[in-house]
């Protein structure tokens, strides 16, 4: 740290993401990227012509995509908010919304605690049940925001459309983020709700279902109000988020959304075998609608688990949370990716 640094930042634990190892190629399941290419009309849209325009600003309103969004989830243009990533959508709410401070599940992604901390929001993370379910009534009458994956972030449990919103609507004064990076490996979205509340803001990517993680686009869901909010945030720190290819590979990913249903549906039924094969190994395994398991053999810690797999050239994701600690996160590959992990786990097990 500098003597420059704001002495208000000192402190300030930055998000940690997953490694992304350039040394030498591996079995990748630890950052829930697809293990698909994005759609052939995705890699046509970003190699034509538009390369050759990267001279000039993008759209800052990106308005095609924003329509194409619209069109796609049943809302109107300006329901819709667009942005680098739904991290940085993550960021504008809690820089926003959490004026009175906010709430979420003691184990969910990591990064809204940082944001929290980032914008001097005062936070409370909630227990769960030991099964690692979340009880919809703690989330009552909040009295500040609250962020919820759904489905929620390492553990990938889902909860109902309705508990959803049974919180939105004990919560009228505060602002809900349910963030649905997961929605599309068998989770409820809530978008339908956000044309009847004007708390509710629903945050997705196509980091996950859509392949698209390197070009960095998320996109939220919310009443008119709200979505004009997150643009005045935007607007004040870099309007032209969203670069010129990134517009162009998220209106073709729409277009071809066919492919990326089949994607998921793959994805889910590899889970599922997954899962199966962990339960015989005699894992606990959490039951899953994302496209990730969490899981945990008696046999193994989870911290030995993950680095005798990296040396086997098989990444998965580890965390030091002590109520975690002797988990590995596994993210959905391929079945020919799965096969080696499971073949790498049998032999690594005692
Ligand atoms: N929300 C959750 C729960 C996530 O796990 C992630 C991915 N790490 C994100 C949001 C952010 O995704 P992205 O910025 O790639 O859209």
């Amino acid at each position: 740290m500098s003597r420059f640094l704001a002495s208000r930042l000192a402190s300030l634990e930055a998000y940690v993401p997953g490694e992304q190892p350039q040394d030498q190629p591996y079995i990748k399941l630890n950052t829930n990227e697809s293990p698909f290419p994005p759609s052939p009309g995705v890699i046509k849209a970003i190699s034509q012509t538009e390369t050759s325009r990267l001279n000039l600003y993008s759209d800052p309103e990106s308005k095609r995509l924003v329509e194409a969004l619209a069109a796609h989830y049943g809302v109107g243009a300006d329901n819709v908010f667009v942005s680098n990533g739904s991290d940085d959508i993550l960021n504008f709410c809690f820089w926003g919304f959490c004026q009175d401070g906010a709430v979420f599940p003691e184990i969910s992604y990591g990064f809204y605690e940082v944001f929290a901390n980032l914008h001097g929001v005062p936070f409370e993370k909630l227990p769960m049940n030991p099964d690692f379910s979340i009880d919809p009534l703690a989330y009552h009458n909040a009295g500040r925001a609250v962020v919820l994956a759904n489905p929620n972030a390492q553990t990938g449990l889902a909860l109902s459309l309705s508990a959803i919103e049974g919180i939105v609507r004990s919560n009228p004064a505060h602002v809900v983020v349910v963030d649905e990076a997961y929605v599309d490996f068998g989770g409820e979205s809530a978008v339908e709700l956000t044309k009847r509340y004007d708390n509710l803001i629903v945050a997705m990517t196509f980091s996950k279902s859509r392949s698209l993680a390197g070009a960095r686009l998320g996109f939220a869901i919310g009443p008119a109000e709200l979505i004009a909010d997150l643009k005045k945030l935007q607007y004040s720190t870099n309007p032209y988020n969203l670069n010129r290819l990134t517009q162009l590979a998220g209106i073709a990913a729409l277009e071809d959304q066919d492919y990326y249903d089949k994607a998921s549906q793959r994805i889910q039924a590899t889970r599922h075998r997954v899962r199966q094969a962990l339960l015989q190994l005699g894992f606990t395994c959490t039951d899953s609608r994302s496209n990730f398991v969490l899981a945990s053999s008696p046999r193994i810690a989870g911290g030995v688990l993950y680095q005798k797999l990296k040396e086997r050239g098989i990444l998965v994701r580890h965390f030091s949370d002590p109520r975690i600690e002797n988990y590995v996160r596994i993210t959905i590959g391929t079945d020919a990716q799965m096969d080696a992990l499971l073949e790498a786990v049998r032999a690594l097990l005692p």
